[in-house]
């Protein structure tokens, strides 16, 4: 059963900067009757503001608009513009920048998809069920940078679906090594994303940027938190991204060396007990289970497993030795639910539930 809500018969009011885009569209699928949040306000540039959302979006969902906002106004994603007290934001990095500070000075949480944030040591970066305990470091984030709001992030979409089968490993067993080759959907491109006469029948082995990112947030995911800061885990990450021609569901594959040996059955075992930390299940967004194991030889894959937990669950499997490091397996989740949209809205309810948003 799901918790009750921390703002009892009425809902918090949120927006959603970025809200025309890919993974806005996302947050305004997943807000759209949230039992606890109530999106009043939805942001975008200068192109779509003023027009209702549902001029300025090139809606890509298979069902409608949801009634209640195709009608919202498009705001400038400034805080003059936008009253809630919590953003969600699907910015990119370059509008980001300016942006989300700008909602964090005047006394906004903000929850971000962007990777301005996600590796400064005063800025939780976090998957609910890994390390809620990161979000301690707001009391430090405000000190240091004198802001009454906050900035919470979400990782990189592969990072999140790597991170999540690492953890419980991590947690059992120590991680010194991992090498990971991801396989990611066109869709973690954003919209018009990668044009289609480059990507279909085809694998593009570069995606920009990309590799640091999983290298570095693998680390701070499973890392300690300080009085002050976040110290990532001592683990050496090596990537290698690709973009495949699937349209939703990143794939990755890894290669691991544990600290304390353990055989793949072991580890295979633990993979399928893990539950994630209590204070992340039950609530709205939560899936049964954040982790599923398969056994089948041939799976996870995008089109079987993509929609498992209603996007929220990370599907593990072909746990095995590596005759190079320890394990090897195979990790699928949604890369704009649990990888964007979906992984922030959790994290949100986390934050209300454990009393770190309060109604103003
Ligand atoms: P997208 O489809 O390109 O959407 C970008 C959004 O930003 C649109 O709403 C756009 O509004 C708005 N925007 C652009 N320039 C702006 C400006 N100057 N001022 C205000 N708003 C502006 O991108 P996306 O894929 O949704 O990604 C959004 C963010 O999430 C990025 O930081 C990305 O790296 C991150 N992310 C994406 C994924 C994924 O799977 N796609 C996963 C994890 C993280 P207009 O319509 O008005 O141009």
């Amino acid at each position: 059963m799901t918790r009750e809500s921390p703002f009892g018969a009425s809902r918090l009011p949120v927006a959603v900067l970025g809200a025309t885009g890919a993974v806005g569209q996302a947050f305004v699928r997943l807000l759209a009757g949230h039992p606890w949040f109530e999106l009043i306000e939805v942001g975008a540039s200068e192109r779509s503001a003023g027009k209702s959302y549902a001029e300025a979006t090139r809606w890509l969902g298979d069902s409608p608009i949801p009634a209640a906002i195709a009608g919202l106004t498009v705001q400038l994603c400034s805080p003059a513009s936008i009253r809630a007290p919590v953003v969600f934001s699907a910015l990119d990095a370059a509008t980001a920048a300016d942006a989300e500070p700008s909602f964090a000075k005047s006394d906004r949480i903000v929850l971000t998809n962007a990777r301005n944030y996600r590796m400064e040591p005063d800025v939780p970066l976090v998957i609910a069920e890994v390390n809620p305990d990161h979000l301690d470091v707001i009391a430090a984030q405000r000190k240091r940078r004198g802001w009454s709001g906050a900035i919470v992030a979400n990782g990189n979409c592969a990072a999140i679906v790597g991170a999540m089968a690492l953890a419980p490993i991590q947690q059992r067993f120590g991680i010194r090594r991992v090498f990971a080759v991801t396989m990611q959907a066109v869709s973690g491109a954003g919209y018009p994303g990668v044009a289609s006469l480059d990507i279909l029948g085809n694998v593009i082995p570069y995606i920009k940027d990309e590799e640091p990112k999983i290298e570095e947030e693998f680390c701070k995911f499973l890392g300690l938190r300080e009085s002050d800061h976040i110290q990532s885990a001592p683990m050496v990450v090596s990537a290698h991204t690709n973009r495949v021609a699937v349209e939703h569901g990143h794939t990755v594959c890894m290669s691991i060396e544990l600290n304390r040996k353990g055989d793949a059955s072991e580890v295979e075992a633990h993979l399928a007990n893990w539950r994630g930390a209590p204070e992340a299940t039950r609530l709205p967004s939560s899936p049964e289970r954040p982790l599923v194991l398969t056994k089948e030889p041939d799976r996870p894959q995008p089109r079987r497993d993509v929609d498992a937990g209603a996007g929220m669950t990370v599907t593990v499997g072909r746990v095995r030795r590596d005759p190079i490091l320890d394990i090897r397996l195979v990790a699928l989740g949604h890369n704009v639910i649990r990888g964007a949209a979906g992984a922030s809205v959790l994290n949100a309810e986390l934050m209300a539930s454990t009393g770190r948003i309060a109604k103003p």
